[in-house]
Order: C-alpha cells, then structure tokens, then sequence
C-alpha cells in the first residue's frame, strides 16, 4: 500500500493498465476538485500499481457532506427494516464476490490471503447483525407519574455522519461502522485511509448495487489532515466514527469536543498476554505465536507483550522460538505464507527503528530482527518476525505501539507482577491470561485494565455480536459494534403525550 503521487502518462509505463478510481458523491462517480491523483502500490511487489485514486481536499469533503444532507431526509424517513433490506441486498452482493475481495485486502493491505478471507467473512457477520437491528430499533415504554399520560423512547438517526478509518482492516473497519450507521438512518461521508483505497471503492460499489438512495453513502480519498479534517470542523457533521492511531484520534476528539460532535475513536494497543506456570502451553503457544506474528503484528488487537511465570519462563521461550522459526515468510497472496510484508516503507521504517531502539534499551533480541533482503524479499517490505527478552516496564519497546511482528518477553514472579506488568501501560485494548485455575482467571478479569478480556485465547479479534474498543488511550466515547451499535449511532428521543380530555393541574419540577 506505498502511495505516490501519480506520474504524467507518458514517463509511466504502466499507465494504460492502470485504473483511476473516482470519490462517489451524491449518488455519482467524481473526479476530484483538486483534479488530482495518487497511486497506490502493492506491499509485496512495489513496482505492482494497485490502482489510482483522487487526492481530494476540503472542497471534495464538503461537497459531500452537501450530498449527504440530501440522502438523509430521504434515508431518514425510510422504515428501518426497510434500510436493512438493502443492508441483506448488499451482503448478498458482498458473499458472491468474496473472493475478489480478500485478494483486494491482500494487494493493497498485503496481510496473507487467508486473514483477507477472514475479514471479508467478519464484514459479512457485522452487515448480517447490523441489518437484523432494523428489525430491533428499540424504544422503551414506562408508566409516567402522571395520570393519563404516556411515556415513551424512540431512536432518531444523529443526521450526517463521517467515517474515518485506517488501512490495517480496509474493508471490516468500514463495513463496522458504515453499516451499523446505515441502519439507524444517517447519511455517510466515508474517508478511508489514503493508503487502502481500493477495498473502500469496492464496498461502495456494493452498496450503490444493493440500491442505497443517491447521497446516502458518499466515498471521499485523500489525505486525511484535509479531508477527515474538513469533516470534523464541519458543523453539519454531527457525529464521527474514527479508527486510528491515538495521535490522531486524540487531535479529532478535542476537535470535535469543540463543536460538541458526539465522538467514537478506537485507537492503538499494546496487548498483553500472561502464561502462569499451570497454563496449558500447548494452547497458549498457538494463541500467542498467531496473536503475534498473524497478519504481521499490525492489528490493534496484536499480542505485542508476553508476561510468563518465573517456573515454565526457560520451557515457554524454547518453545516459542521452536514455533516462530517454522513460520514462513512471504507475499501474502500465496497461502502457505504465515507472515506478509508490512504494509509500506513507513511502516517497515518504523519497525526497524523499534528493533534498534530495543537493542540500545539492553532488551535481548533472541531472534529475528533483520529486514529480509534477496529475492522477492527485494520488492516488498518484509521484516523477520522478532522477539525480545529481559523487557522491563519501564523500556519504549514495552511501553510503545509498534504495530509490526515484534514480540517482547517478561519474566513475572507471580500473578500479581504479571498483571501490574500488563497494566503499566497507557493503552487498555485487549488482553490474554493463559491458566487452568479460575480463581486465578477471575482475579486477572477483576483487575486487567482493558475494554476485551480473553481467557485461554489469544488477544486477537472479538465477535461481532459483542462491543468492541478498549480504555484509556485505546478508545473513547461509545463501544462499536454489538447492542453498542445503535447507542452512538442514534439518538434517544423522549416522548411524553398528555391524552386526558381535559386540563388537569400538572406539577413540574423541571
Ligand atoms: P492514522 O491515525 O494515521 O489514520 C487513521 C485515519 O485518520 C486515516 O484515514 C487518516 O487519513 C485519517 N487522518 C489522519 N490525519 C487526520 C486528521 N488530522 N483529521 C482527520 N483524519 C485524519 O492511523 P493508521 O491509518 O496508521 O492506522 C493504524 C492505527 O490504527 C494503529 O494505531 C492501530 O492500533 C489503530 N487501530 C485501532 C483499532 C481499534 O479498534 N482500537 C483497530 C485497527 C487499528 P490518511 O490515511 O489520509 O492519513
């Protein structure tokens, strides 16, 4: 997913064979205002062009917003299980081309093959859950104190809403919020990540043929310090629904916080999994190796920290580097490929630096470590998956989000350590203890500071039928998905009708 700006059609050879993707605004494919573009490059080939895409700016962003208005008082007004009608319409659509939209996750992602199934399969679940609430939109009824009158909620779409998300789910991220949003009748100006465009453009493509009304959904590419920044001080967005790095999220929420916009920014991880010495290893092993490396570290919900009990710490690690050493490195589009390139030259930068960062600290590096070079290693960003041992709390390895396949290892005395280890970090997304002891597994659920808890399973995922998002500075504002969905993306309209026939002496207090 390297971005570049696109060259003139004569020094690009490729050009002929290179597909330009519009924004889709009020129902039409646009070129940009700007009248600029930029290309897309695949991780695991560089010199591959993805595709080409608009750079819009401010001015794309607004005549959006613009369009999505119209699509509200259209979308709005139509019957929630109407809405989710179409939501059925387009995860039909979705289920015929499966396929090409894992491949589409792989080439401009690069994450294997198999986790692009995976996500296309979980962007399914949450349409498929979504859609049913449209039948659920519930309201409740309660007696009122006062004699005949009745007393009753009703949920109202927030209005037009704008979605921004990262490239490391390009395609689940948006289905799990643009469809819960749908479903509770606002009006959408999507603006996914620069650098994962195209799945974006293949899920509009599938909700513009599933029939959604012209400006319901709109899709604007570009850099998001122009367009997502243009939709968080426009006053007629109501709401955000961010996905990102805490940096950025943390610069959106105060933002918004001025113009009193209801906020939801999930943000980064620094996920933690502890090994007590009764645990079985066999599981944790499985859970900890894919938490880690699987998808090659770069889901917020990665394992990037092991705390094992001081008796089996020897064991765990000769098995754990046993594991890692069989896992094979390649382009994600292969399917016996374990581990896939990074996603662009920032972010292999950005993991290299970490692993010299951890040198210097005085962590022990005990494999990997190396950018791997030769080859068809030479045309992507492929770093070797990478442990450290003797961490300590206090080190930026243990502390900071790298969001690439480096694992660091403690050693904890007991229960205890191992869990104020776990939370002596500013993050509290997901966390992972491994034990046959339940006493031991409700003190852990009792005490670990992070918004998903796992027990005897990896850190990893999280259904869709459940709310999604951590603490601290992992999340903020609303959770996503489950019953959680309806609660950021509606409003809860009071309702209070006075039937008696006549005027009677009401107190009111206020
Ligand atoms: P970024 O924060 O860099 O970008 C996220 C989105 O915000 C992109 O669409 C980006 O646009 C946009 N953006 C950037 N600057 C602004 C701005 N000033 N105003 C409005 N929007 C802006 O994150 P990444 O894309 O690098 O994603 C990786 C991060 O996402 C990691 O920290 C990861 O942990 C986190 N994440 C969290 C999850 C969770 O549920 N907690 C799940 C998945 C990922 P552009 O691409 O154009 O820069």
């Amino acid at each position: 997913m390297e971005i570049s700006q696109a060259q003139p059609e004569e020094e690009n050879m490729a050009a002929t064979q290179i597909t330009t993707h519009k924004n889709y605004i009020g129902g039409q494919w646009v070129d940009s205002v700007t009248g600029r573009t930029y290309q897309v490059h695949n991780p695991a080939r560089t010199h591959e062009v993805v595709g080409e895409f608009q750079t819009s700016g401010a001015d794309d962003a607004m005549l959006a917003v613009a369009a999505a208005r119209e699509g509200l008082a259209v979308w709005a007004n139509t019957p929630a299980p109407a809405r989710a009608g179409i939501i059925y319409k387009a995860l039909e659509i979705m289920g015929r081309r499966a396929d090409e939209m894992a491949q589409t996750v792989t080439i401009e992602e690069g994450k294997p093959i198999g986790d692009s199934s995976g996500e296309v399969k979980r962007a399914m679940n949450i349409m498929e859950y979504a859609a049913g609430e449209g039948r659920r939109m519930f309201g409740y009824t309660t007696p009122s104190e006062l004699p005949n009158t009745v007393a009753y909620t009703v949920r109202r779409p927030l209005g037009v809403v704008g979605i921004i998300t990262p490239w490391n789910f390009p395609l689940a991220i948006p289905a799990w919020k643009i469809a819960p949003a749908l479903i509770c009748g606002n009006a959408l100006v999507f603006k996914p990540a620069s650098a994962t465009p195209l799945s974006a453009v293949k899920l509009i493509e599938i909700f513009e043929e599933a029939g959604l009304p012209a400006g319901v959904l709109n899709l604007v590419t570009g850099p998001g310090g122009q367009v997502g920044n243009a939709l968080v001080e426009s006053t007629d967005v109501k709401a955000i629904s961010f996905t990102g790095s805490t940096e950025v999220g943390t610069e959106l929420y105060a933002e918004s916080a001025k113009r009193l916009k209801k906020v939801q920014a999930e943000m980064g991880g620094k996920n933690a999994v502890i090994v007590l010495a009764d645990a079985d290893m066999d599981k944790a092993m499985g859970g900890i190796v894919q938490g880690a490396f699987g998808s090659t570290g770069q889901r917020c919900t990665a394992t990037s920290r092991v705390i094992v009990e001081d008796g089996v710490y020897d064991q765990f690690m000769a098995e754990l580097i046993n594991r890692t050493g069989k896992l094979t490195v390649g382009d994600g589009i292969d399917p016996s490929t374990d581990v896939s390139p990074l996603a662009s030259q920032n972010q292999k930068d950005k993991v290299m630096e970490y692993i010299g960062i951890g040198a210097e600290e005085g962590a022990n590096l005990v494999f990997g470590g190396r950018a791997l070079a030769g080859g068809d290693y030479d045309q992507g960003y492929y770093v070797e998956p990478t442990i450290f041992t003797d961490v300590s709390p206090d080190m930026r390895i243990a502390k900071e989000e790298i969001f690439g396949p480096v694992l660091t290892v403690f050693k904890a005395k007991d229960l205890k350590e191992a869990i104020d280890i776990s939370n002596s970090v500013e993050f509290g997304l997901s966390s992972s203890v491994y034990t046959k002891d339940i006493t031991k597994a409700y003190e852990y659920i009792n005490t670990v500071e992070t918004g998903m808890v796992h027990v005897n399973a990896s850190t990893l995922g999280g259904e869709v039928h459940l709310p999604f998002g951590g603490l601290n500075s992992s999340g903020v504002g609303q959770r996503e998905q489950g019953t959680a969905m309806v609660d950021f993306f509606s409003e809860v309209i009071t309702v209070y009708i006075d039937h008696a026939a006549e005027a009677t002496e009401r107190a009111r207090f206020i």
